[in-house]
C-alpha cells in the first residue's frame, strides 16, 4: 500500500484511528505472513508528533494578515511530512500519514507520490461534529492551563495526550478544512469512520481498506493512469 491518508477535523479523533489501525495492520500482516517468512509489509506511521511539529504551524491568527498566503512554517512542516512519506513509500511499505491533510492540492500531492512508486493511495476521513471536536479541544486546553503540559513533557502517563490548539487556531483549520471527495482520483478510495463508530464497525472499516490496498481488490497501479 500503499499509502493510507488519514483526514479530519482537529482534535476529532485521527490520531485515535490512526493508532487503531497500525495495531490492525501490524496483526493482519502478521497473520499472513508464513512462519520464518519475512512480512510481505512494513509498516509505519507517520503524524506531527512523529515529526515533532507544533500545532502551532497551522496558526495564521499569528501572523499578519498579508503575509498569510505565505504561511511558511506550514509549508516547512509539509515539506518535513513529504520528505518522510517519500523516503519510506513503496510497493512494501504502508504508511499510514495521520494529520489534518485538509488541503485538497496537498491530498493530490500525496496521491501523485503513491502513484510514482506504484502503489494504491486511500483516504480514511474521520468523522466528527464540529461541536465534539471542539470540546476535546476545550479540554485539552483547560488540562494544560492546570499545568498538565509539564506532566506531559516529562512524558509520563499523560505523554498520550496530544496538545491542545489555540481556539482561534483550532476555529480557523475548521474553516480552511476541504472535505474530501470520493469523485476525485485522489481522494479515493474514501473510507470512513464516525466517532460512535464500535469495534464491529471499526473493523468492518478496516477489513474494507486492507481488501482494497493490500488484499484481494487491489488494483495495480500504472504510473500515467
Ligand atoms: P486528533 O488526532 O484528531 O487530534 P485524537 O485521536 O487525539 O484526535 O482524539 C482526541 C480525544 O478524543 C482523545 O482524548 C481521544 O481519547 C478521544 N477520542 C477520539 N476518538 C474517539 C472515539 N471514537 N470515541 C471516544 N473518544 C475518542
Ligand atoms: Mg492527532
Amino acid at each position: 500500500m500503499p499509502l493510507i491518508i488519514v483526514t479530519g477535523f482537529p482534535t476529532s479523533g485521527k490520531t485515535t484511528r490512526a493508532k487503531q489501525l497500525h495495531e490492525y495492520l501490524t496483526s493482519r500482516i502478521q497473520s499472513t505472513t508464513p512462519e520464518g517468512a519475512t512480512p510481505k509489509y512494513r509498516l509505519h506511521l507517520i503524524s506531527d508528533q512523529t515529526l515533532s511539529i507544533s500545532r502551532s504551524v497551522y496558526d495564521l491568527s499569528v501572523l499578519p494578515a498579508h503575509t498569510r498566503s505565505a504561511n511558511a512554517s506550514e509549508k516547512d512542516a509539509r515539506a518535513s511530512l513529504y520528505g518522510a512519506v517519500k523516503r519510506v513509500l513503496s510497493d512494501k511499505d504502508i504508511v499510514i500519514l495521520d494529520g489534518l491533510n485538509y488541503i485538497k492540492g496537498w491530498r493530490y500531492q500525496l496521491f501523485c507520490e503513491a502513484k510514482a512508486v506504484r502503489t494504491p493511495s486511500c483516504i480514511l476521513q474521520i468523522g466528527c461534529s464540529k461541536e465534539r471536536a471542539r470540546e476535546v479541544n476545550e479540554a485539552r486546553l483547560s488540562r494544560e492551563a492546570g499545568g498538565d503540559a509539564d506532566a506531559r513533557k516529562n512524558g509520563d502517563d499523560a505523554a498520550a495526550v496530544e496538545g491542545a490548539y489555540e481556539p482561534a487556531n483550532w476555529e480557523n483549520l475548521v474553516f480552511r478544512y476541504e472535505e474530501p471527495n470520493p469523485m476525485t482520483r485522489w481522494d479515493s478510495p474514501l473510507f470512513t469512520l464516525i466517532w460512535e463508530d464500535g469495534e464491529q464497525q471499526t473493523k468492518q472499516v478496516f477489513d474494507s481498506l486492507w481488501d482494497v490496498v493490500a488484499g484481494d481488490l487491489r488494483k495495480v497501479v500504472k504510473p500515467n493512469q
